[in-house]
């Protein structure tokens, strides 16, 4: 990601990634060289940010404000400028937009579209911009805004490059489309999939105790005995000692119980347990008393079945061993 950030936004080489491909042309590139002669910059008094109350109604008032951004009204100021260049008016014009003026007015500015309104402000030199606090509906505006609207739609004299931060959010989309893609078809953490089907960059604000029980990684007899830190999978009460066991049915945990869910519904049912507050309180519980009775719920070695003979005799060879 941050290599394709690097080639294209800093060493202008087109990049392919996966099936999507990036050309350079398409985005704005840092420090683009200096177009304006210093010296013939006088725009930061010809701008001005100071609203007036009492505009002219000879004048021209600009509004993007039906287009989306503050690059809309920019190339609504600088659309309005070339009519009035076309028709030889030298007039003032006005924008409600603070943060295009400000941007117009400024020598530094490295943003194309900036640097070409600049430019043809320059070509009218009688020509001021000022700031219009409440957009009021003068006449005069709407040419310019048709022609700002024509030159969105129709694109064609105007290349606008996306600013950078574009590029971030469209690689930042596409990995995390990779990541989906890979945690659909992954297999493992299945059962953190169930809950979680949707990857975020926004960690699950989940507390450890959840973590052990949505994953099953915590102090029940299904895992420890996978570590052979039990010599069985099964609760003393007989069944099957996994986290659900302990949440719906265990006897012992009686008073940390949460309703059963329906067979079809268990996915529903894990996602609203570890999804509510309240429910994460009390698994928190569970988790706590269940680490502290350990010996409680671990079944003793004569109780097992005889299908776990085997693995019992291996855990008193190896008892033997440390002895
Ligand atoms: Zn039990």
């Amino acid at each position: 990601m941050e290599s394709i950030l690097v080639r294209v936004g800093r060493l202008r080489k087109d990049c392919n990634w996966e099936v999507s491909s990036f050309l350079y042309q398409d985005f704005q590139q840092p420090n683009p060289p200096l177009i304006i002669h210093p010296a013939n910059f006088d725009l930061e008094e010809r701008v001005s940010i100071v609203s007036d109350p009492h505009p002219p109604v000879e004048a021209i008032y600009t509004d993007g404000s039906h287009l989306e951004d503050e690059t809309a009204e920019t190339l609504a100021i600088k659309e309005a400028i070339n009519w009035a260049n076309s028709k030889g008016i030298s007039t003032s014009i006005w924008s409600d937009s603070e943060s295009a003026l400000r941007a117009i007015s400024s020598f530094k500015s490295s943003n194309p579209l900036i640097q070409e309104t600049q430019q043809t402000l320059l070509q009218n030199p009688s020509m001021q911009l000022n700031w219009i606090k409440v957009h009021v509906g003068f006449l005069g505006n709407e040419a310019a805004d048709i022609l700002a609207k024509q030159a969105t739609k129709e694109g064609t004299h105007l290349h606008l490059h996306a600013p950078k931060c574009h590029l971030k959010k469209m690689l930042m989309n596409l990995s995390l489309n990779k990541w989906q893609q890979d945690w659909d078809s992954g297999d493992t953490g299945r059962a953190i999939f169930n809950i979680l089907p949707k990857v975020t960059l926004t960690p699950a604000s989940w507390s450890r105790e959840s973590i052990l029980f949505a994953t099953g990684h915590g102090p029940f007899p299904s895992y420890l005995y996978r570590f052979r830190l039990h010599h069985s999978d099964i609760c003393t009460c007989g069944e099957k000692g996994d986290p659900l066991h302990y949440a719906i049915s265990c006897h012992m945990t009686l008073s940390y119980h949460f309703t059963k869910p329906n067979a079809e519904n268990t996915q529903l049912w894990w996602k609203s347990v570890l999804s509510n507050k309240l429910s994460r309180i009390k698994i928190a519980k569970l988790i706590s008393f269940l680490t502290e009775n350990e010996n409680l719920i671990k079944q003793p070695p004569d109780a097992t079945s005889s299908s776990d003979s085997d693995q019992i005799s291996l855990l008193h060879q190896e008892l033997g061993l440390m002895d």
